[in-house]
């Protein structure tokens, strides 16, 4: 369409950037950067060569998760910004520009320019995939983004939670409005294993991703558990999926990362 158009005449770099691909969720809080950071390094283990741009404006987690927090992107022609390298992976955030508590007061129009800035004025290197880290909900922010960007795919994260199936069919049905094909979900959180018996605990509800994508006619691209490794990973800036790429929790991962 005509906004597409205008982003790709916009853009300076996106020219070096084979697939774009948008990573949402209805919901907040449902392990969507979690998710984005650890698919990367999976796409990275199968050979390709990965970015992510962060653009969940009021909550930019990626600088902690790739462990690149307090840093700055420099420029080298003083135009363009170079993106920080995390083990291999480009990363763009807002994080790295403002601070956090400045950019959640932004309204829209804001939003929207920042992460045009982000996109088109980074020096993104070759890349197989862009990764973006969409801001969750499915309202004018995001309906714009999706447009404004020349997305190849979208992928929905969600808990098995009723409240949060609902929303990310709500984003089925913004990726379906703009055009853009959404590859399948993703359904993070899925059980707990207990550490001493081993006992597994759905305690977010069961299979629920799977019905909802059934009903959606999408994909259930796979299940993450609740795992703390999982979460400590995040917090400390790293990802076992990078450490331990034939670990059980890389598999999970690597698993999606094949069907994307
Ligand atoms: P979102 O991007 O959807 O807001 P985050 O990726 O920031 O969500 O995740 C929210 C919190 O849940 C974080 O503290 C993260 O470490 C944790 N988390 C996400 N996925 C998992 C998981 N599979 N197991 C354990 N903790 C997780």
């Amino acid at each position: 369409g005509s906004d597409k158009n205008k982003a790709e005449q916009g853009s300076t770099s996106q020219g070096n950037i084979a697939n774009i691909i948008a990573i949402a969720s209805g919901k907040g809080g449902v392990g969507k950067s979690t998710t984005t950071v650890n698919i990367a390094y999976a796409l990275m283990a199968e050979g390709a060569k990965v970015g992510i741009l962060d653009a969940d404006i009021y909550g930019p987690s990626i600088p902690t998760m790739l462990g690149l927090k307090n840093e700055k992107p420099s420029s080298s022609d003083g135009k363009l910004m170079m993106p920080l390298n995390a083990n291999g992976i480009s990363a763009m955030s807002i994080g790295f520009l403002v601070d956090e508590a400045d950019a959640t007061v932004w309204r829209g129009p804001m939003a929207s320019t920042a992460f045009n800035q982000l996109l088109n004025e980074t020096d993104w290197p070759e890349l197989d995939y862009l990764l973006i880290d969409m801001p969750p909900g499915t309202g004018d922010i995001q309906l714009t983004l999706a447009q404004k960007v020349p997305v190849a795919a979208a992928v929905i994260v969600t808990t098995p939670q009723d409240i949060a199936l609902i929303d990310a069919v709500k984003g089925i049905a913004m990726f379906d409005k703009v055009k853009v094909p959404v590859l399948g979900i993703i359904e993070n959180m899925s059980y707990h294993i207990c550490e001493h018996c081993g006992h597994q605990s759905y305690i977010f509800g069961e299979a629920g991703a799977e019905q909802m994508a059934k009903d959606q006619q999408s994909k259930l691209l796979g299940q993450i558990p609740l795992d703390i490794a999982i979460r400590q990973d995040a917090d400390f800036g790293e990802s076992d999926v990078f450490e331990h790429s034939t670990g059980e929790i890389a598999s999970y991962y690597r698993k999606i990362a094949r069907n994307i």
